[in-house]
């Protein structure tokens, strides 16, 4: 990668606003800047990391704009390289301009997240903690912003490295025997070997546990909202939301295809979808809808099966059932205001939830039981205090976590010392992939795509 030239980029938002901020960032940073900026106290000799107001002039000594600017000195700047930050006026036609006269005078427009990757490749940031940099930034509620912020700081890196030299150590065992094919592996050195590849087995396990609660905090989940017609599917969703969105009617059959909207439940981001009502039908529009219903009920990380509690189980309630994966379901009996007559089986199986959700009765006890259905057991990974939450990371780890149990394997059917350093490495590979020593050039390229111009 290409990372010897000097790039510029607004680094706030485009658009009109108080104050816009351009990165430069390269080794002509500041002769860059030289070239237009008239610093109001005379110097040329900008000192690091000083506000330096003054003006900034066009090429035909007009001024553009009045500024302040500031100069940062490699490494101790986010690049790791020097870094110029111009403060200007938030107008878009400013921001334009001081990006041609900085093109002009020899800077390239960084690509999205170029910043971030000239982190990375400079050794500021690794991989995961790059990745943090953009969940940070599209974090939606507190959680996922510590769990951004954690990374961010080091805290799953750590763990890695911690790992990553224990492995190292074993690695190293294991290669003093490669030069004596004729030499076992003593037996202690197999005890210690074992003891410790099933310890970070172990605690990779753990780590990965706890990979579904940080998942769910990170990226969010989708409920889908399913029943027969008229059992209070949208009044439900209503309730949730806190305000009027789907219509509400006696009619049966109104919400004839799905309605989305976001919410926070607790801390978790959160997809409402309420579907069309289920029932069999002739009706090719309504049965459209109720296909779709059974197909977004497959995908979705939690259904919410709303019946009527006041009247017993009808054969559309069957039907809504067959579905759902049940492993994934809370009962909602609404109505409870009416009466609530006991459930059978297999309704009664169900995590279940009473509500009203006329009056918003039960509301509350049923969030909890959303938030706990979605967490799973959020200690699951209490062992380690760091939450994962990223895919990339968890198929890193699982890929490690086989190598290790191949390796394991290994051992006890005594292969050569060869083969069993094969294992180890591979496994060492796929710690490396998640802070970005091992990771090939095409995931990289994924991981900064989802950055936007100025990160
Ligand atoms: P959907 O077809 O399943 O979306 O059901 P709606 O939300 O449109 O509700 C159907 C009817 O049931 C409407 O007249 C609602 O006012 C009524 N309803 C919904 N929830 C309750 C409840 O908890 N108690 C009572 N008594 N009526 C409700």
């Amino acid at each position: 990668m290409h990372t010897d030239d000097t790039i510029v980029a607004p680094v706030t938002p485009a658009g009109e606003g108080g104050v816009s901020i351009l990165r430069l960032s390269g080794a002509d940073s500041l002769p860059i800047l030289h070239k237009f900026f008239k610093p109001a106290c005379g110097t040329r000799d900008l000192a690091d990391r000083q506000l330096y107001y003054g003006h900034l002039l066009r090429p035909d000594g007009d001024v553009l704009d009045e500024i302040m600017a500031v100069f940062m000195q490699a490494p101790r700047t986010y690049t790791c390289e020097q870094v110029v930050e111009i403060h200007c006026h938030g107008s878009p036609g400013i921001v334009r301009d001081i990006l041609d006269l900085c093109i002009d005078a020899g800077a390239r427009v960084a690509r999205p997240g170029e910043f971030t990757l000239r982190a990375f490749l400079n050794g500021r940031l690794d991989l995961s903690q790059a990745e943090a940099v953009i969940d940070l930034i599209k974090s939606r509620t507190a959680s996922s912003q510590r769990i951004a912020f954690s990374q961010l700081e080091g805290r799953l890196s750590r763990f890695i490295y911690k790992l990553r030299d224990q492995l190292c150590d074993q690695l190293a065992l294991v290669e003093t025997y490669i030069d004596f094919p004729d030499e076992d592996i003593d037996q202690p050195h197999i005890l210690k070997l074992r003891q410790t590849a099933s310890d970070i087995a172990a605690r990779i396990t753990r780590l990965l546990e706890g990979f579904d609660s940080g998942r769910v905090l990170r990226e969010g989940a989708s409920i889908l909202i399913i029943g027969r017609p008229n059992v209070g599917k949208s009044s439900l969703m209503n309730r949730l939301l806190g305000e009027q969105r789907a219509i509400v009617t006696d009619i049966a059959g109104t919400t004839r295809d799905t309605i989305e909207e976001q919410l926070t439940i607790g801390n978790i981001p959160v997809r409402l979808i309420d579907s069309a009502g289920i029932r069999e039908t002739a009706d090719p529009i309504e049965a459209q809808g109720v296909d779709r219903a059974r197909v977004m009920s497959e995908s979705a990380d939690l259904v919410l099966l709303v019946i009527d509690g006041s009247c017993g189980i009808t054969a559309d309630d069957r039907l809504a059932l067959s579905f759902v994966d049940t492993s994934r379901v809370i009962l909602v009996v609404n109505k409870i205001d009416l009466g609530s007559l006991p459930l059978e089986a297999p309704f009664d199986h169900f995590r279940q939830s009473a509500v009203c959700a006329r009056t918003g009765d039960g509301m509350a006890a049923l969030q909890e039981e959303v938030e706990a259905e979605l967490l799973g057991h959020p200690h699951a990974a209490a062992g380690e205090d760091i939450l994962l939450s990223d895919r990339r990371h968890r198929d890193a780890l699982v890929r490690s976590r086989q190598f290790l149990d191949r390796f394991l394997d290994g051992l006890d059917r005594q292969v050569s010392a060869e083969f069993l350093a094969l294992e180890l490495r591979e496994a060492l590979a796929g710690l490396g992939e998640i802070t970005g020593e091992t990771t090939p050039d095409e995931v990289l390229d994924r991981v900064f795509e989802r950055f936007c111009i100025g990160k």
